[in-house]
C-alpha cells in the first residue's frame, strides 16, 4: 500500500521526510522498495522550503531484505517485492495521529494531505506538479479517478504534493541519505560542518555538498528542523557507508538515518524549447544574446535573449555569486543556452551552456605607415602621427578578449536548486554536450 504525505512542516520547524519516517517504523509494517522524496514544481508560491513530497510503500515483504538505514540501534530494511499490502485506512489514521503529534499544524500555511492507494498513480499528474501549478479540486478529482483516497487536514493543500508523489514513474532516479536527531540536533560549528561535508564530497557520485568558495556546508539544513544533515549521491550504497563514517568521524548526534530515492538533480522541471513562455513555470531555452549585460544596485545583472521573434529578459540574481561573472562577460551575438525558472517576465538562469561566442574587436588609432610612430585621435576618424604629423582617417580593428568560451557554466553550490541537475554531474547527456560545445 502506498502512502504518501505532504505539507506538515513551517519554516519554524518539522520536516515532512521525518513524518514519513514515523509512519513506517510505527506502522510495525515492511517497506517495499526505498521510500521515496519527491522534489514537485520550485516556482510554487505555498512552498516551505524544497516543495518536497513523500512516498513510502508498506506491507508484508518478500524477497532478500537490504538495510537502508537505522533508527536508535536498530536497522530499517526494505524488501525487494511485496507479499501481501496493507491496509489503506488503517496508515491514513496513523498518518492523521502523527500528523496531530508532530505537523506544525499551528501555522497558517501547513495543510497537510494524506494520500494512500494500492498501485502508483498514472505520470501525468507528476509531470504536472512538477512543471506546473494544480489545484486541490484537480487533485481530488485525479486520487478518485485513479481509484486511490485521501485525507485533508486543514484545507488539505498537501494532497497535490501526495498524488504527484504517488504519480512519480521514478525513471530517472537519484538518492540522498537523511540523517536525524528529533526533535532537533546540537547546533554545529562552521568548522565542523565544513570538515563533514569535505568528507561527504568524497563518497563517490555524491552531488552538491560543499561550496568553497561561498564557505557554505551545503549538507546541513539552514534552518533547524530533525534533519541533522543530508548527503546526496548516485551511489546508495556509498552514501549509507560515508554517512556512518562522517557521523563517527565528526561525533554527530544522530538517531535515526534513512535512504530515500528522489527526482533531485534529474531536471524534471525543466520544459525544453517551449512555444510560449508561462510565469511559475521552467525552461531551457535556446538563443542569441541581444542585448549587453547590465546590473542593478544589489548585484542583480540583466540582458536579453533573442529567441525566434521574441526578447527574453535574462536575470543572474546576487545570490548566483560567481555565477554572475560569467553572466556579466556575455556579449550580443553569444548563442547559448539557459536553463531556470520564468518568474516576473524575466528567466531566472540557474545554468548555461554557452555554444559559441562572438567576435568582438575595439577601434584604435592606427601605427604610422611612414615612421611607425603612434598615432592620436583628433575626432571624426581623423589620426595623426604625433612624430611626423601623418594623417589618415582609418582605424584599426583589434579582436578583442573574451572573458568566456563555449562551455557549460553551473550556479556555485550555494545557489543550485534541488531540481537542477548540475552539468558538474557528468553523465552522458553532459558529455554529448560537452563535445557539441568544444565542437
Ligand atoms: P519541505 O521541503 O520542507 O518539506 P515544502 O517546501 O515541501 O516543505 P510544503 O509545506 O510541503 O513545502 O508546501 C508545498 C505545498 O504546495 C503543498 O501543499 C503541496 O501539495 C503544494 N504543491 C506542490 N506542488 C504543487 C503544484 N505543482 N501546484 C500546486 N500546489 C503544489
Amino acid at each position: 500500500m502506498y502512502i504518501a504525505v505532504d505539507d506538515t512542516d513551517s519554516r519554524k520547524g518539522m520536516c515532512t521526510t521525518y513524518v514519513l519516517s514515523e509512519i513506517i517504523l510505527r506502522s510495525g509494517l515492511d517497506l517495499i522498495g526505498y521510500p521515496s522524496l519527491v522534489r514537485l514544481n520550485p516556482a510554487i508560491e505555498h512552498k516551505t522550503r524544497g516543495n518536497g513530497a513523500l512516498i513510502a510503500n508498506l506491507g508484508k515483504g518478500k524477497g532478500e531484505p537490504r538495510k537502508i538505514g537505522s533508527s536508535h540501534g536498530s536497522w530499517i530494511f526494505s524488501y525487494p517485492g511485496e507479499e501481501t499490502s496493507a491496509n489503506g485506512r488503517e496508515l491514513m489514521d496513523l498518518a492523521s495521529e502523527i500528523i496531530g503529534e508532530i505537523a506544525e499544524l499551528q501555522e497558517e500555511e501547513t495543510n497537510p494531505g494524506i494520500v494512500a492507494s494500492e498501485k502508483k498513480f498514472d505520470p501525468s499528474f507528476y509531470w504536472k506538479a512538477v512543471r506546473e501549478e494544480v489545484t486541490i479540486a484537480e487533485a481530488e478529482r485525479f486520487i478518485n479517478q485513479q481509484g486511490g483516497s485521501f485525507r485533508k487536514v486543514k484545507n488539505g493543500r498537501g494532497i497535490i504534493g501526495s498524488a504527484a508523489a504517488i504519480s512519480w514513474p521514478g525513471s530517472n532516479v537519484t538518492y540522498e541519505v537523511l540523517n536525524y536527531r528529533f526533535p532537533s540536533g546540537e547546533s554545529i560549528g562552521s568548522e565542523r560542518k565544513m570538515g563533514a561535508a569535505v568528507m561527504a564530497d568524497g563518497i563517490e557520485g555524491s552531488f552538491n555538498n560543499i561550496d568553497h568558495s561561498n564557505n557554505y556546508a551545503a549538507i546541513f539544513p539552514k534552518e533547524r528542523t530533525p534533519v541533522v544533515f543530508g548527503v546526496r549521491g548516485t551511489d546508495p550504497d556509498a552514501l549509507l557507508n560515508g554517512c556512518n563514517r562522517i557521523i563517527e568521524e565528526y561525533s554527530i548526534g544522530v538517531d535515526r538515518s534513512i535512504l530515500f530515492s528522489t527526482n533531485q538533480a534529474t531536471d524534471d522541471h525543466i520544459i525544453k524549447d517551449p512555444v510560449n513562455l508561462l510565469p511559475g513555470h521552467s525552461y531551457s531555452i535556446e538563443g542569441t544574446i541581444a542585448g549587453n549585460v547590465c546590473a542593478i544596485k544589489g548585484g542583480h545583472y540583466f540582458t536579453y535573449l533573442q529567441y525566434g521573434n521574441s526578447g527574453i529578459k535574462l536575470a543572474a540574481f546576487e545570490p548566483t555569486k560567481e555565477f554572475r561573472k560569467v553572466f556579466s562577460s556575455l556579449a550580443i551575438g553569444d548563442r547559448v543556452c539557459v536553463y531556470g525558472t520564468y518568474k516576473d517576465n524575466c528567466l531566472n538562469v540557474e545554468k548555461m551552456r554557452v555554444i559559441t561566442v562572438s567576435s568582438l574587436y575595439s577601434k584604435a588609432p592606427p601605427v604610422c605607415p611612414k615612421c611607425d610612430g603612434v598615432t592620436h585621435s583628433k575626432g571624426h576618424n581623423d589620426y595623426r602621427c604625433n612624430q611626423c604629423g601623418y594623417r589618415s582617417s582609418m582605424a584599426v580593428y583589434r579582436l578583442k578578449e573574451r572573458g568566456i568560451s563555449p562551455g557549460l557554466y553551473d550556479v556555485p553550490v550555494i545557489a543550485r536548486r534541488h531540481l537542477s541537475r548540475p552539468f558538474a554531474m557528468r553523465n552522458h547527456e553532459t558529455k554529448e554536450l560537452e563535445r557539441e560545445v568544444s565542437a
